[in-house]
């Protein structure tokens, strides 16, 4: 019996820094920009950080996404232009609606950090929206082979996550204290993106085998019904899917759009105080500025 071969690409994250943060990120790389929906992953710590070192992103806009931080260790102080002010613990979900704008600050407040920091472009019916900020103190948990799941979003078997989306999407971080195995049941449908976060993982799509080291995100073109996990040792994954997004998006800093133009009159109107982004009330320190626009005109 022959195992079909299905589309897949092995994505090595790059190194970057967030309000001082070292961070590595698997999206946007010049070979994906996308996941489903999912348009940035960015993958922080476990870091140590001394208190001089305390990770502190000032004032900052979005359009046309959601923010979504999923904390694993240590704590992290949201505020923003609604007016909320939220502690983020372990096993949580930060979810913020920029849609036609908001700004917001985050501060780290332990010493320990370790999170996935995903942004979710919105469909252009949702993208000129109110924002919005929701927080989520729990979410289903599953048990997967040797794996603990917490479910992000969408769904999983039975299971239901409490975190709305605006386009179909699977959010689920599994994690292993040591040797594991599990099928993971894919839809179809779907692209996926399985992105190491600790240790190694070996990943069978069809006929092939992938092993794959911590930073590395593995893109499964859709197609296949199951991947089989096993890891020899301590490791965590995050599983990130959703039907590849039909719209084509321009990211561009803090901003998702569709035209560089558009792109420039947000970056303009942040920088002179205009627009739909308000005020964030309480964070001690200077509002980040947007890099120069000029060359956006000639893009999308
Ligand atoms: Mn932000």
């Amino acid at each position: 019996m022959s195992t079909p071969l299905f589309r897949v690409e092995r994505i090595a994250s790059h190194a970057s820094s967030v309000g001082g943060l070292p961070i590595t990120r698997a999206l946007p790389t010049a070979s994906r920009r996308m996941v489903g929906a999912w348009c940035f992953a960015d993958h922080a710590g476990p870091a140590d950080l001394s208190p001089e070192r305390r990770m502190k992103v000032g004032p900052h806009p979005h359009t046309g996404l959601q923010t979504f931080s999923w904390m694993i260790e240590g704590e992290i102080l949201h505020r923003d232009s609604l007016g909320s002010e939220q502690m983020l613990r372990p096993g949580q979900v930060n979810l913020m609606t920029a849609g036609r704008g908001i700004s917001h600050s985050e501060e780290s407040q332990t010493e320990r950090l370790h999170l996935a920091q995903l942004w979710i472009a919105l469909p252009d019916a949702a993208r000129h929206g109110p924002p919005a900020f929701e927080h989520f103190a729990t979410l289903p948990r599953l048990k997967l082979g040797g794996f603990t799941a917490a479910l992000l979003t969408g769904c999983y078997a039975d299971a239901r996550s409490p975190v709305p989306t605006h386009t179909p999407l699977l959010g689920m971080d599994l994690a292993s204290a040591g040797a594991a195995s599990t099928t993971l049941t894919l839809d179809p449908s779907f692209e996926h993106g399985l992105m190491v976060l600790e240790g190694a993982l070996e990943v069978a799509v069809g006929a092939e085998t992938y092993s794959l080291a911590t930073g590395e995100l593995l893109y499964v073109a859709p197609g296949p019904e199951a991947a089989k996990l096993h890891c020899d040792a301590a490791a965590r994954l995050l599983v990130l899917g959703g039907p590849p997004f039909p719209e084509s998006i321009l990211l561009w800093w803090n901003f998702v759009g569709r035209s560089g133009e558009e792109i420039a009159r947000y970056a303009l109107d942040w920088n002179a105080g205009r627009g739909d982004f308000g005020h964030v009330e309480g964070f001690d320190g200077p509002r980040l500025v947007a890099p120069d626009p000029s060359g956006l005109r000639l893009r999308g």
